[in-house]
């Protein structure tokens, strides 16, 4: 039996003053029973998060980290900075990381492993675009994407591996899968992961779906028997919302 995940991605949005107003409304409105609750807040309110989440079930994480260790690369946040400041997950791959910064599955892969060298975890993002959907290759686009954002990566290493299914056609645009749609790509996935590795380890990973996730459809798309949480934006980014998501968990 797998617990939920639930994930709030909160991409470039809260500065730190709207970042401790929401973290204290999460605490009052967000009960995590078996529902593992983590909040990716931008890296600038990473350190305000930490020492507001002090006592609390709600976990941290980032939504991004660099492949390199230290040293002259302007811009970039490390896995040791985000260690060090209370983060213990990172979300990879984010289609938007895809998209806008052309980060491809062997980078997306790199990431994946400086995060678990780290003995964190790592949130890795699968999807496939609108035009990949028409095309019918959504299978051949995700199977293509798993198999090289896990290369490499042991039996053990899965332990702290979620992967999250989000079409990009479904993110921001208020258009989520259908149930069906996403329980179809949840089962390849697995199956793909029970081929890489085993059986065993398929049963136990954990596949988030995330694509206008919200109140209104989290109930039926988290009923499905392979959707195991959820990568939450929008809906990340209101208490009542979140909560919202989770509550009936
Ligand atoms: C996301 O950014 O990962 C996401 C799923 O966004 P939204 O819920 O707004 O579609």
């Amino acid at each position: 039996m797998r617990n939920k995940v639930i994930a709030g991605n909160w991409k470039m949005n809260k500065d730190v003053f709207e970042t401790a107003d929401l973290i204290n409304g999460l605490k009052k409105s967000v009960a995590a029973k078996n529902v593992e609750v983590i909040v990716c807040p931008p890296f600038t309110s990473l350190v305000v998060a930490q020492q507001l989440l002090k006592g609390s079930t709600i976990k941290l994480g980032a939504q991004d980290v660099s492949v390199h260790d230290d040293g002259a690369y302007t811009g970039e946040v490390s896995v040791t900075m985000l260690k060090s400041v209370g983060c213990e997950y990172v979300i990879v791959g984010h289609s938007e990381r895809r998209q806008y910064f052309h980060e491809s599955n062997e980078l997306i892969n790199q990431k994946a492993k400086k995060v678990l060298a780290a003995s964190m975890r790592v949130i890795i993002c699968v999807g496939e675009t609108l035009e990949e959907r028409e095309k019918e290759i959504t299978d051949k686009v995700i199977t293509a994407q798993i198999k090289g954002v896990l290369a490499g990566l042991s039996e053990s290493d899965l332990e702290r591996v979620i992967i999250a299914y989000e079409p990009v056609w479904a993110i921001g645009t208020g258009k989520n899968a259908t149930p069906r749609q996403a329980e179809d790509v949840h089962q390849l996935i697995r199956k793909l992961v029970g081929q890489i590795y085993s059986w065993n380890v398929a049963e136990k990973i954990i596949i988030q779906y995330g694509g206008s996730v919200k109140p209104e459809n989290a109930k039926e798309l988290l009923s499905q028997d392979d959707i195991d949480g959820a990568l939450v934006g929008g809906a990340c980014l209101k208490p009542d919302s979140f909560a919202g998501i989770i509550s009936p968990i």
